[in-house]
């Protein structure tokens, strides 16, 4: 092995030199157009990004944080509303609901997907409650069918966190087009990342996506004409170009993800170690590849020792971050705190060589 290992490399994606070829040209193009804001890529990625996930419509922002904060605005959730969702993820997504002026309400997750049980969620249904919010955590699906019902009994809307899923799937439905509204994140170290920040949100209903396309512009389509208090929250058009260019690879990088995780699901054979538990019938898109071990802190100096970077997503339930000390959360949610403390993520991304899969499975094997 040449290079250092490391936990992922997001420059190697720009030597495929098809994508750098467009990459260059798009830029070159948009510089010289002089329309850098909500011109011809903006439209063409939203256009794009619908049709090959199958939803309608597609408005495009500024971050997946944003994504979220749009969604719930748009259905009117703020001041005063309970929002459900899981305790086992980014920060922004409790975040973006304490940024509209509502609750997060957190349901313990499923100790073997890591995604939020939904058989924990009815109990947690109040008169204040107006939306649930799943997280597709690590690249695979949440529980989205139970989801969906207990949204229909209880009239609440279903809002999607699929910043880490983009192409993941319950058999042919992508994340995304199963709610209300899904809201991906384009950060860098997604499935599916620009060479900055950026969002976008699917939805079916063309109210909202109306709406959405007003919110993320100060409230209003037409100018001087505000119609909400809204946000700057645009995507670029270079950061469009750039996700045109990634769209016409991003299969393929998330099928080199696929077969990374199944050569360390057949080379870790350590049974110290428990590896990712997938779902029948769940196209599971490896944003992360996430493992359990007893004594984390160990296996941390084991690793260290040669030299194998790790991540360790997520070691504190958000419920117990100082941020959200205002609520006096009385939360102990048994399965999500013993997996912050069991958690940890090992090197995924799509031009990981096979070579280096089987030197960090040898080197896990060893403990
Ligand atoms: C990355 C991430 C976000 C936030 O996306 P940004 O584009 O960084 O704002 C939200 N939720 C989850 C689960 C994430 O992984």
């Amino acid at each position: 092995m040449t290079k250092k290992i490391k936990i992922f490399d997001l420059s190697e994606q720009y030597n495929n030199k098809n994508l750098s070829d467009e990459i260059d040209k798009r830029f070159k193009d948009i510089l010289h157009s002089g329309q850098y804001i909500l011109g011809k890529n903006v439209k063409k990625l939203e256009k794009k990004f619908a049709l090959i996930l199958n939803a309608k419509y597609a408005v495009s922002c500024n971050s997946g944080t944003d994504a979220l904060i749009l969604s719930l605005r748009a259905c009117s959730i703020g001041s005063g509303d309970e929002v459900i969702t899981s305790p086992f993820t980014y920060f922004a997504t409790a975040e973006a609901i304490a940024l509209v002026g509502a609750k997060p309400i957190f349901a313990d997750i499923n100790p073997h997907t890591f995604n939020i049980n939904y058989k924990k969620v009815e109990s947690l249904i109040t008169k204040k409650t107006k939306a649930i919010m799943p997280v597709h955590i690590f690249g695979q699906a949440a529980e989205m069918i139970p989801l969906k019902k207990l949204c229909r009994k209880y009239n609440l809307k279903l809002i999607e966190d699929c910043a880490q899923s983009f192409g993941a799937k319950i058999d042919k439905t992508y994340t995304g087009t199963l709610g209300d509204f899904g809201c991906f994140s384009f950060f860098p170290t997604k499935n599916l990342g620009c060479a900055g920040d950026g969002g976008i949100i699917l939805t079916n209903n063309s109210r909202y996506a109306n709406t959405l396309m007003k919110l993320r512009n100060h409230g209003g389509l037409t100018r001087n004409i505000h119609e909400y208090i809204g946000y700057n929250s645009r995507l670029d058009e270079l950061q469009a170009a750039v996700l045109i260019a990634k769209l016409k690879i991003v299969n393929q990088l998330n099928r080199n993800r696929i077969k990374i995780a199944s050569l360390y699901n057949k080379l870790i054979t350590n049974k110290k170690i428990i590896k990712p538990y997938k779902k029948n019938n769940y196209f599971h898109v490896y944003n992360q590849y996430t493992i359990k071990v007893e004594n984390r802190l160990k296996f941390i100096n084991h690793l260290e020792k040669f030299s194998i970077p790790y991540g360790i997503y997520y070691p504190i339930p958000i419920y117990k971050q100082k941020a959200f000390s205002g609520f006096r959360y009385k939360y102990k949610l048994n399965n999500t705190e013993r997996i912050c403390k069991q958690c940890i993520s090992i090197p995924i991304y799509p031009e990981l060589s096979n070579d280096k899969v089987e030197y960090i499975s040898n080197i896990i094997n060893k403990y």
